[in-house]
């Protein structure tokens, strides 16, 4: 079955990329170019890791972050997992270790890291304009009325 057909409002966020140990689930835009989970079912072993690490099925809690920083578009056109993977190896190997992302990329690096932000990391929450969503289910986004009232 389809993460997106299990998930309410994915928010591409990328953790089940990661999350996948069979490497059986890859980002796919859409005919409006927003990217959605596709998983290879002839390779998935519906272990449910996917559904695990996903922060919009199984949530996490965030700190309250005293700033914020602008969204710049470039921000969008990273790949996501290759950034999680890489930040989660630094922090393995003992680096401080900067993360720039949304609120909800925050919540997948965490779901990644065992519920758990590690005091190495260095965070740069963006701030989500609410008048700009970056995609359609960002009006439900459970960070959402946070940024409202930034
Ligand atoms: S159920 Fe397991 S194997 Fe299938 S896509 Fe999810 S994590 Fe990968
Ligand atoms: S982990 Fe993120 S991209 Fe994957 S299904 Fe959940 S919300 Fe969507
Ligand atoms: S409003 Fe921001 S934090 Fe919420 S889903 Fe959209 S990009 Fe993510």
């Amino acid at each position: 079955m389809q993460l997106t057909e299990r998930v309410k409002n994915c928010n591409g966020c990328e953790a089940c990329v990661v999350g996948c140990k069979y490497v059986c689930v890859k980002m796919e835009a859409d005919a409006n170019g927003i990217k959605y989970p596709v998983v290879n079912e002839d390779g998935c072993s519906k272990c449910n890791s996917c559904l695990l690490y996903c922060p919009q099925f199984n949530p996490v809690s965030l700190p309250e972050f005293e700033q914020y920083y602008e969204y710049q578009d470039e921000y969008g056109q990273r790949d996501m997992a290759a950034v999680y993977r890489a930040v989660k190896r630094k922090v393995k190997a003992g680096e401080v270790t900067p993360f720039v992302g949304t609120l909800c990329q925050i919540a997948a690096l965490k779901s990644l890291m065992g519920d758990r932000l590690s005091d190495r990391l260095q965070i740069y929450p963006l701030h989500c304009d609410p008048e700009k969503p970056k995609r359609p289910e960002c009006v439900s986004c459970q960070y959402y009325a946070d940024a409202e009232s930034m």
